[in-house]
């Protein structure tokens, strides 16, 4: 629709659409409203759309996903939480433990990123083990403790979902549900997140392609919550020296194809400390729009992933890099 097009014309189109069986979903532009129509193709195609006022074209969206489509809308989402923001230009940097151990072991990591100019606050709960005798989270304890910190900071939390039954819990509570790359294709969670009111961080799958990344955001997106981040954390390749090769190109790739903000995990596919600030570093200048990586007071006492983990006592040189990184692109540190 046209920039000057009222808001009655652009209900009479979706009520038009709505009758011919297909979902209207509308986003208002800065030079346009868009509305993506999803349906039959052969009813769309019967209705007289370019006569209608207020329409300025129509135009089929040819790739497999509609909704999070750059051609649906070409403005930059903005993802908020708790007046933080990551997309368009701002830059979402996310630490934190990468598992909630103890009380005292994430409000101590808390107050550190807290201070280093973080804007939100990771921690696993629910833990996606490869092991099962391996430490699986502290669960809904762990919850608790991440609103302590949250309370102590004021930084948003975000937290992994892992189960459709755990949904209420960890929506309560979470500011940002993460869905891990393992469950990236858990197509029911998907669903389940998309009709929750809090934005979804949604990982890209250790084996998944940047085109089924996009279809695993569709599903959420589908189920009417927009607020979705991509986030690329390592894929498996045939090289064994890093944990998974850190996929650069779907950055600029998925800014390409996508309005949804794109985040980087150097600290999973580096599986090493030492990597996570050079990977950090490249995702920054390929145009991410923020980071999230793992902190803990002491790594050698981790229970899960130390080798990776940032050692609290050196998050202010790492973070001091980053945010130089960022204003550098010109970025403001959302
Ligand atoms: C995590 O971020 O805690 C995690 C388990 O990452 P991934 O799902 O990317 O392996
Ligand atoms: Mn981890």
């Amino acid at each position: 629709m046209g920039a000057q097009a009222s808001s009655e014309q652009v209900d009479e189109v979706v009520a038009r659409l709505e009758e011919a069986g297909a979902s209207a979903h509308v986003s208002h532009g800065r030079d346009a409203t868009v509305i993506g129509a999803i349906g039959e193709r052969e009813l769309l195609a019967t209705l007289p759309l370019e006569g209608f006022p207020g329409v300025e074209q129509v135009l089929p969206i040819l790739k497999p996903y509609k909704l999070v489509s750059r051609e649906l809308r070409r403005d930059a989402t903005v993802i908020e939480a708790r007046g933080r923001r990551i997309g368009d230009q701002y830059f979402g940097f996310i630490a934190g433990p990468c598992t909630v151990e103890t009380r005292e072991q994430t409000l101590e990591t808390a107050r550190v990123v807290h201070a280093e100019g973080v804007t939100m606050l990771r921690g696993g709960v629910f833990k996606p083990r490869t092991s099962p005798y391996a430490f699986q989270g502290l669960g809904a304890e762990g919850l608790e403790i991440l609103a302590e910190a949250r309370e102590l900071t004021g930084l948003p939390v975000v937290t992994e979902l892992m189960d459709p039954r755990d949904v209420e819990p960890v929506v309560e509570i979470a500011d940002v549900i993460q869905i891990g790359a393992r469950n990236m294709q858990n197509f029911n969670l998907l669903s389940e997140v998309g009709r929750a009111p809090k934005p979804v961080l949604l990982k890209r799958g250790p084996a998944s392609s940047i085109e089924e990344l996009l279809m695993a955001a569709e599903y959420v997106v589908k189920e009417g919550n927009t607020q979705v981040i991509l986030c690329e954390r390592g894929i498996k390749t045939f090289e064994r020296s890093t944990r998974y090769t850190l996929d650069i190109s779907a950055i600029p790739v998925l800014k390409h194809e996508t309005h949804l903000p794109v985040i980087v995990d150097p600290s999973h596919a580096a599986g090493k400390r030492d990597l996570v600030l050079p990977l950090a570093r490249a995702a920054v200048a390929a145009g991410a729009d923020g980071i999230i990586v793992e902190v803990h007071p002491r790594p050698e006492e981790a229970l899960c992933d130390g080798p990776q983990q940032i050692p609290a006592a050196e998050f202010a040189d790492f973070a001091h890099e980053i945010r130089a990184l960022a204003s550098l692109l010109g970025k403001t540190i959302g």
